[in-house]
């Protein structure tokens, strides 16, 4: 499987050589977004990644830098289709806490502009897709639940090819991934909402055994200075450690 860190930035002011939080999974199924913060499709597409081969997109939270390269990614993947001359392209479902949003960026769209089927689901907690990727979520405190007690902010863990990816979407407390962070052979780790050397001490106090451990949604400390950071964090978890960079790339 590859993964692709498209974007490494979180909601801060722009900041050169980043862009807000996007990953792409590569599976022998096909290409699963995680997240779609600004230029995500840019950012693919010249990273020689086929954005015809999408076959999921999930959303961790609906705040901008998050979600603010969906209208561009729909339009680009059109655009590739119609430019290719690709006559079906499959359907393209959207797992998001908030699906208003969704409909919200599609408006953004004139009806030629989007031309393919792109059902929304809203995200519960528990399993939300099984086939062609087993996916879970769970839901955290970065977001005040809504009116129905759901959760508006969520963790995803997912398991494909005997590996098992956990991504933390934004947290509140590093303590709501417990149930997850025992055991895996991949975590993307948010470090906006908390300094990442607290993650890697708590991390390794609990014991958790975890294959590799990647930082990404980076806060304003850690842009600054991402090779002190990232040599930090080697020192303090015995497990491989890296400060992401946009569009780093990698095999699981
Ligand atoms: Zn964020
Ligand atoms: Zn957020």
């Amino acid at each position: 499987m590859d993964i692709c860190i498209l974007g490494t930035c979180s909601g801060t002011e722009p900041f050169a050589g980043r862009h807000h939080t996007s990953w792409t999974l590569k599976t022998s199924d096909g290409l699963f977004w995680f997240d779609a913060g600004e230029s995500c499709s840019y950012t693919a597409h010249l990273a020689g990644i086929d954005l015809l081969e999408s076959k999921a997109i999930f959303i961790s939270h609906p705040h901008m830098d998050h979600t603010g390269g969906l209208p561009n990614l729909f339009w680009t993947l059109g655009k590739l289709r119609a430019v290719r001359k690709v006559k079906d392209f499959p359907e393209l479902p959207i797992y998001t806490p908030e699906p208003a949003q969704i409909q919200a960026a599609f408006a953004f769209l004139r009806p030629t502009e989007s031309p393919f089927t792109t059902p929304v689901f809203k995200v519960k907690e528990g399993i939300i897709m099984q086939k062609p990727l087993f996916v879970e979520a769970l839901g955290n405190g970065h977001l005040e639940r809504g009116a129905d007690g759901g959760a508006r902010s969520v963790s995803y863990r997912i398991k494909a090819e005997n590996k098992v990816i956990v991504y933390s979407g934004d947290i509140k407390e590093i303590r709501e991934l417990d149930p997850w962070t025992g055991n895996c052979d991949l975590l993307l780790m948010e470090n906006a909402h908390y300094d990442p050397r607290v993650i890697c001490k708590y991390l390794a106090e609990k014991g958790s055994e975890i294959g590799r451990l990647v930082f990404l949604h980076h806060g304003r400390s850690t842009m600054k200075d991402p090779e002190g950071t990232q040599k930090d964090c080697r020192s303090l978890i015995s497990c491989p450690v890296d400060v992401a960079f946009d569009i780093m790339t990698f095999e699981l």
